[in-house]
Parts: C-alpha cells; sequence; structure tokens
C-alpha cells in the first residue's frame, strides 16, 4: 500500500481532478490510499465566511457560500459520469445546506469559538473527499469512500486538534487494508473527531499530516504528497530562479528549510512516518514525471556541505538595549514575556550583555510591544529586513562554512547571525533590498559543483 496525498492546488480544478485520477490509476498496483485536501482555497473562503458571518456580514457571508457552492459544482460535473452526478449533486447541496445553516446561527450568535471554526472549515475536505471519490470511477477506478472522522481520532484541543495515536492507528490497521484491497480508499485530510464524535482539525495544512498518519497506521511502503512544485530546490525559486532540485534530504534538513519559509512541507507533519521510517516523496501533480524530493529519516551522504538555501522576507529586527541590566538577572525573561503577552512568536536572537536583537515576521502588535519594552529599555526597530538560512546536515563537521559564506558576501551588510542551535543551518538577517543578490552569490558559492546523487 502507499498514500497519496494531493493538496488544494492539485484538485482545485476538473483538470487538476483528472491528473490526479492518472495519477493514481498508474499506481493501482501498489494500492494507493488518496487523502485529500479541500478543493483549491476553500478552507481559506469558509473560514472567511464564519468570520463575515459573525461580524454582522451575514450576506456577505451567505454570497460567499453561494459562490463556494457554484465553484464545486462547475469544476467537478465535468469530471463525474451522468450515472454519478445526481449523488455528487446531492452530496453538494446538502453540504451547503448545513453549511448556511450553520452560518446562520454564527450570525445570531455573534461569537465563533475554535469548536464551530472546525466544524466550518471541516466542509471543505468532507466535499472534496466524496466528489473525488466519484470522479475516480470516471476514469475506470472502484473507489471507496471513508469519513476520516470515522478514523482519526483526536482530543479536543479545536483548531489544532491532536491526533490520539493508539487508538487512530488501531482503527486505520483494521479498516484500511481490506478496503484498500479491492478498491481505491478516498478520505479527506485535516479532519478528525474526538471520543464523542465532535469534528476536530489538526490545523492548518493538517492534510499532509493525516497523509502522514495514515501511512503509519497502515504501514504504507512509501508517503507521496502531490503538490505543485517539482519537490524542494536549492533555494526559492520566488526569490531566485534556477535552483536546483533536491532529490533526497533527511527529515531534519527538511524540518529545517519548512521553517525557513520553504513552503512545501510542514515539518512536523511527516513525524508519524519518519517514526515508522516510512519514506516520504514530494511529487507535483503537474509533471508527474519529474521524480521529486524524497524525505528520508537518516542524513544523507553528500559532497556539498550546503543542501537548500531558505529565506523569509518581511522581517522585522528588535533591537533592546539596557545597561541597567549590566550584571543583573531576568532581562530575558521580561524581555521574552513582552512578546508572549502580545502573542507575537520570535524567529531568531542573539544576545550580548545588555542587549539583545529579535526578529519577528509579524508587525500587527510591533507598537505595543515598543512601548512595553521602552519601560525598561532603549528599543530600535528596524523594518524591511530578510533572513537567509543556509541548511545541511554536513554544516555540523565541516569547518569554514562561515568563513565561506561571509566571503562570498563580503560587501552585504549582515546584520543578525545564528548558527543554530540544531547545528544543521547558519542563519543570518540582511536588509530586504540585498536578499537577491545574497542569495544569487551563496548560490554562486555553494552549488557551482554538485553532487549528482544528491542534487539533479
Ligand atoms: N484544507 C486545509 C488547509 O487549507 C488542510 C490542507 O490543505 O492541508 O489548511
Ligand atoms: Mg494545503
Amino acid at each position: 500500500m502507499i498514500v497519496m496525498k494531493f493538496g488544494g492546488t492539485s484538485v482545485e480544478s476538473a483538470a487538476a481532478i483528472e491528473r490526479a485520477a492518472r495519477i493514481v490509476k498508474a499506481h493501482l498496483e501498489r494500492r494507493p490510499v488518496v487523502v485529500v485536501s479541500a478543493m483549491g482555497k476553500t478552507t481559506n473562503r469558509l473560514l472567511a465566511a464564519a468570520t463575515d458571518a459573525v461580524h454582522g456580514r451575514r450576506e456577505q457571508s451567505l454570497a460567499a457560500l453561494e459562490s463556494l457552492r457554484d465553484y464545486h459544482l462547475r469544476e467537478t460535473q465535468p469530471v463525474i459520469s451522468e450515472a454519478d452526478w445526481p449523488e455528487a449533486r446531492r452530496v453538494i447541496e446538502t453540504h451547503f445546506q448545513e453549511l448556511v445553516e450553520l452560518v446562520r446561527g454564527l450570525a445570531v450568535l455573534g461569537e465563533l469559538t475554535p469548536r464551530s471554526l472546525d466544524a466550518i472549515a471541516s466542509y471543505g475536505e468532507r466535499l472534496s473527499s466524496q466528489l473525488v471519490a466519484l470522479a475516480f470511477r470516471n476514469f475506470g477506478m472502484d473507489t471507496a469512500h471513508v469519513d476520516a472522522r470515522c478514523l482519526i481520532l483526536t482530543d479536543a484541543r479545536h483548531t489544532q486538534a491532536n491526533p490520539l495515536f493508539p487508538e487512530t492507528y488501531a482503527r486505520l490497521a483494521e479498516a484500511i487494508p481490506p478496503l484498500a484491497a479491492e478498491k481505491v480508499v478516498v478520505l479527506g485530510g485535516f479532519i478528525g473527531a474526538t471520543e464523542k464524535g465532535v469534528t476536530t482539525t489538526l490545523g492548518r495544512g493538517g492534510s499532509d499530516f493525516t497523509a502522514s498518519i495514515v501511512g503509519a497506521g497502515i504501514g504504507a511502503e512509501e508517503i507521496q504528497i502531490w503538490t505543485d512544485v517539482d519537490g524542494m530546490l536549492t533555494c526559492d525559486p520566488r526569490i531566485l530562479p534556477g535552483g536546483h532540485r533536491v532529490k533526497i534530504i533527511s527529515f531534519a534538513e527538511a524540518a529545517e528549510l519548512a521553517y525557513f519559509g520553504a513552503k512545501v512541507l510542514h515539518p512536523s507533519t511527516v513525524l508519524p512516518a519518519v517514526e515508522k521510517n516510512i519514506p516520504v516523496r514530494i511529487l507535483n501533480s503537474r509533471r508527474p514525471e519529474v521524480e521529486g524530493t524524497r524525505i528520508v529519516a537518516e542524513p544523507v551522504r553528500c559532497d556539498n556541505v550546503v543542501k537548500a538555501i531558505a529565506c523569509k522576507r518581511g522581517i522585522t529586527v528588535v533591537n533592546v538595549r539596557s545597561t541597567r541590566m549590566l550584571m543583573a538577572y531576568g532581562f530575558l525573561r521580561r524581555i521574552f514575556e513582552v512578546f508572549d503577552r502580545c502573542e507575537t512568536p520570535v524567529d531568531m536572537v542573539s544576545t550580548s550583555e545588555v542587549s539583545v536583537s529579535l526578529t519577528i515576521d509579524n508587525n500587527a502588535r510591533l507598537e505595543e510591544i515598543c512601548q512595553e519594552l521602552r519601560g525598561f529599555s532603549e528599543v530600535e526597530v528596524e523594518e524591511n529586513q530578510a533572513i537567509v538560512c543556509l541548511v545541511g546536515d554536513n554544516i555540523r563537521y565541516t569547518p569554514g562554512v562561515a568563513g565561506r559564506v561571509f566571503r562570498a558576501i563580503e560587501d552585504i551588510n549582515v546584520r543578525m547571525i545564528s548558527q543554530g542551535a540544531s547545528l544543521l543551518n547558519l542563519s543570518f538577517v540582511v536588509a530586504e533590498p540585498d536578499l537577491v543578490r545574497t542569495v544569487e552569490r551563496l548560490h554562486a558559492e555553494f552549488f557551482s559543483r554538485l553532487d549528482p546523487a544528491v542534487f539533479d
């Protein structure tokens, strides 16, 4: 058995669903279990409709549902057979009727609880999984739709629920293999339910997590994550085109890259697969012939010291300085308490005795943060910065990497440096206008020769 997960863009339209069907069909002898995301941007649109409803924009919210319903009808009808269309239509109509009732209820209550957010958000995958199961039949596959909420058991931490692994694995191992022996099993990602049967979700992007849990639960040979890029690249194509595909990468490296904005995969989602030593592969549903990126549990032997360069734009550096704190304790605690109270995550930190630099990627509460910090220190803010992060298992074993990095960019002003505590990354901050130049130089420095076993 293999698990094949198709993300939102890979099922966003009739053409995309057809591509997915052909890909699955080509793997039938490996007994695929298919996990799908909500179609296109459905989850965002459902959550926006819920927010509109509770903020007195009831009509806007209902109109959004209407257009979302039309979208589902329009994009699935061309790929579902005439015989199955009445069933598909019934699925769409009943789900949208329920959604309209939910949204009306929210408008009256004027309150959005995590539990109702989950109830609403779950409809994207509930719809897509049933519709994809029907569409695949049209391409000559016998399919069985399974409601993920009957298998993925979670705690009640709504919008970010944690799977209860032993019970979930037991259910998956019992339910899926006999079905998959005969049919292509299709289930929705992202959703689960508590022991009491209340619908939960695993957090945004949670379908990858579902794929990984299902793979671990049924002991799959491989988990394939079908998305809209060729896999992980040596540099972010939005910053610098012409990067090379990384054919194989360790879990630890993939996780580092994901923290720094490589949007391909959220690291924690593949943990269940890694724990059971099941390889995960990232593949492009528009170019299925490309072999993608394999993520494996063990470090990968590689002649290049750096595997990839990740970056994150739109960073703000906050410099905090207090001479009063010389030789005193509690300075860092006070600083972090401010960020904690203002619910703003800190990405990177560097410290000296009396000053601390921190980076944040969300300025929503910057004013408030500065005001609080000024209560006990001098504060300086630099906006429009970017983090550049070099990742590679070899960084920890290879002397002179920092030397090569900073020689390559010796005329560029570096604001903050951190040799990650994980030892396999080296990160620093430059002004955003210098970002492209920085990545260009580093890419030339570290990827002018490529280990053919690792890079394409
Ligand atoms: N549909 C969910 C989201 O957009 C889950 C996923 O696509 O992975 O976050
Ligand atoms: Mg997604």
